[in-house]
């Protein structure tokens, strides 16, 4: 009992010290410092159970490989040394979660940002790459379409679909925080190019397309009163990108790249709450 009291008080300030590293630079903000809440991610690996998402031509399932990427975010973010993370995973298993209670789930949660994890597919086997999005009304005919296979996780529980009213409410909720979403979708599609194309220690490069960072009506994003975004980390119709999926080099880069975007949009909102303050 005793030694387990010892261990704790060694442990302790340990344990402070590495949520705050920059606390002992200034004595007067030490304490509030220390009492700073950890930042939360909210993960959305999408689809899951019945709704397997995309498939790719060797039979990868979307809901398996964005999972995959989803628990290794949330474990890079509570093991990281600089900053205390609180990483929540929308569906902690391959089980069908509908949309709407993601968004649910996501706001009582108390998410400092929310992050929703796909892959995409085509009818042309050339479209590939990754690409991010922040919420938007404004759409085009292909993004409409991607909107429209992401969203239909919304219409398979019992309750009828969502109004318009409910999905005016959703807009708004959302367009309070577009310039955050905005740049968060800008970081992590800088952060994922850096982070992939680095180069292996076999001098081997993983080939990735950077599509960039673009809007489209997510109903996932909609309903959510945090900065939020929607990564289609790649398309498992074309070969090549189905195949970067075998390869654990460019699951753990990717997932460095989320990792590094989060921090940096976390000091991001740090700082801009301490300017408000
Ligand atoms: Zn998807």
């Amino acid at each position: 009992m005793d030694k387990i009291k010892l261990l704790l008080l060694f442990l302790l300030p340990v344990f402070l010290a590495a949520q705050e590293p920059q606390s002992s630079k200034s004595a007067g903000k030490a304490g509030q410092a220390l009492l700073q809440k950890p930042f939360s991610v909210i993960i959305d690996p999408g689809h899951g159970g019945r709704d397997g998402g995309a498939v790719g031509n060797k039979g990868t399932l979307e809901k398996n490989v964005v999972f995959e990427l989803a628990t290794m975010l949330a474990k890079a973010l509570v093991d990281d040394p600089d900053r205390a993370f609180r990483a929540v995973l929308t569906r902690a298993e391959d089980k069908f979660v509908a949309l709407e209670d993601r968004i649910t789930f996501a706001n009582q949660a108390e998410g400092d940002i929310f992050m929703s994890i796909h892959a995409n597919a085509s009818e042309s086997k050339n479209d590939n790459g990754f690409e991010v999005y922040y919420n938007s009304l404004v759409t085009d005919d292909a993004l409409t379409n991607i909107a429209k296979r992401e969203n239909t996780g919304i219409s398979e529980k019992k309750d009828p679909q969502p109004t318009d009213s409910m999905f005016i409410l959703w807009e708004l909720a959302q367009n309070e925080f577009q310039k955050e979403s905005m740049d968060f979708a800008d970081i992590i599609q800088a952060e994922v190019e850096t982070a992939v194309s680095a180069k292996a220690e076999n001098g081997k490069k993983i080939l990735m397309r950077n599509r960039g960072v673009k809007q489209a009506g997510f109903a996932v994003l909609r309903g959510v009163r945090m900065p939020a975004i929607l990564v289609e980390t790649s398309y498992l119709s074309n070969e090549a990108d189905e195949n970067n999926f075998k390869n654990p080099e460019f699951k753990d880069k990717m997932v460095r790249g989320f990792l590094e975007a989060i921090k940096k949009l976390a000091a991001k909102m740090d700082k801009r709450r301490d300017e408000n303050k």
